[in-house]
């Protein structure tokens, strides 16, 4: 029985449902993980180490922030990072990326004096009442003006910007939002912010109290699914697409069943 459910794992089950067995029922653990998830949680480490030290010693300077960036990648690299695109990009590339990233993100930004009340916040809430439906987020950042509007922000270091249509219909953000409310008293607004760091745009949107509500009977419904799946033993079926290049559960997956040649270690 899974009690807790992130976005994440609740995208698996939509994307792949044999992957979201894999991971969150077999509970099958990689240390594997792409060069662009790795430069990701390096990119995250930094914004954070940013917004952390304005708060506490002012602006740092952004030869300072690029060191930290540097320390982040050094200190984390290990020997089962995959590039699957390993035939134009090498690891260097992508580090120069992240380097691009930050730089555009602090030359926006700068003097980071947006009212940040949480960087990473982990957020726990129920759907409804009945606690039958517990979901868990991480929030990269959070704003709040002290009188009722918050900002909920997203950091994507991925290749692709959202369009305002395909914001408006983003679910993660939104998912987040009804948290928020729960969580926190005088919420009168919340803005969803995404920041595209390759691109160096933000894009923003709202929602209403009936998509919310929508949302919520959405996400109560798919993971009543999930458990009628589990309980009744369902087969998990195996969706294979594009995304399958990226998949580190080749060897546990039944339309694939071997190693999965796309990935190089570095
Ligand atoms: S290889 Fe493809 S089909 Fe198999 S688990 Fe991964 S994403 Fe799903």
């Amino acid at each position: 029985m899974i009690e807790r459910f992130s976005h994440s794992s609740l995208e698996t089950f939509k994307k792949c449902p044999v992957q979201f067995k894999i991971r969150y029922l077999d509970k099958v653990l990689k240390p594997d993980e792409s060069i662009e998830a790795f430069l990701g949680k390096r990119l995250h480490e930094t914004v954070e180490y940013l917004y952390n030290t304005v708060g506490e010693n002012g602006t740092p300077m952004l030869d300072i922030v690029m060191d930290k960036f540097q320390e982040y990648w050094e200190s984390s690299w290990h020997n089962r990072i995959g590039i699957v695109r390993w035939r134009e990009y090498r690891a260097e590339d992508y580090y120069a990326l992240g380097e691009k990233c930050l730089a555009k993100f602090y030359r926006q930004y700068k003097p980071f004096d947006e009212p940040a009340v949480g960087n990473e916040l982990e957020l726990v809430f129920h759907l409804d009442d009945s606690k039958n439906y517990k979901i868990k987020g991480i929030l990269d950042r959070v704003d709040h003006d002290g009188s009722g509007k918050w900002e909920i922000h997203d950091y994507k270091s991925g290749k692709r910007a959202l369009t305002q249509g395909a914001a408006n219909r983003d679910t993660q953000l939104a998912l987040y939002q009804i948290g928020l409310e729960k969580k926190f008293d005088n919420v009168n607004e919340v803005e969803l912010v995404w920041h595209f760091l390759q691109h160096g745009i933000e894009m923003r949107s709202r929602r209403t109290k009936e998509e919310l509500k929508l949302l919520s009977e959405n996400i109560k419904t798919r993971i009543d699914n999930i458990r009628t799946a589990i309980a009744d033993k369902h087969d998990f079926p195996a969706k294979e697409s594009i995304l399958c290049n990226w998949c580190y559960y080749w060897d546990e997956c039944p339309a694939k069943y071997r190693p999965n040649p796309f990935i190089r270690k570095y």
